[in-house]
């Protein structure tokens, strides 16, 4: 049996502290609408980079960085309501 009370941002990540990369207090890297941190050439998606802390949220994340990146006009927009349990890659298909 799993009793998960509740999950934290893995931020303290080697060599970070080198960057311009800003975390905020609850530990998730601080990211603007394309998913860019203070340090131009780092982006930070998913968990990291705040909550809802959800797989869909961080696939489009995804997205919306690696458009950003390829220099497309790309920005992610938080949706009011999103589905807060949706199959990932791993369970899709199972059972
Ligand atoms: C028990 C459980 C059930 C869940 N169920 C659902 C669900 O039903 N639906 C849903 O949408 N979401 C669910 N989630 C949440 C979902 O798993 C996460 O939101 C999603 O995996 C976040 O993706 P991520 O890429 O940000 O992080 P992760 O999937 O955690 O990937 C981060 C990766 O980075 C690696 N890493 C960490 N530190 C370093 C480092 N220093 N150097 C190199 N690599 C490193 C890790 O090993 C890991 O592979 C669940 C989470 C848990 C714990």
């Amino acid at each position: 049996v799993l009793v998960a009370v509740g999950r934290r941002p893995n931020s303290k990540i080697p060599g970070l502290d080198t960057t311009r990369v800003a975390s905020t207090r609850k530990g998730f890297i601080e990211t603007d609408g394309q998913r860019r941190t203070a340090e131009p050439t780092i982006f930070a998606i998913g968990d990291v980079a705040g909550e809802p802390m959800l797989a869909h949220k961080a696939s489009h994340e995804a997205r919306v960085a690696v458009e950003a990146i390829a220099g497309h006009k790309a920005v992610f927009e938080p949706r009011p309501f999103r589905p807060s349990c949706s199959p990932t890659p791993r369970s899709r298909g199972a059972g």
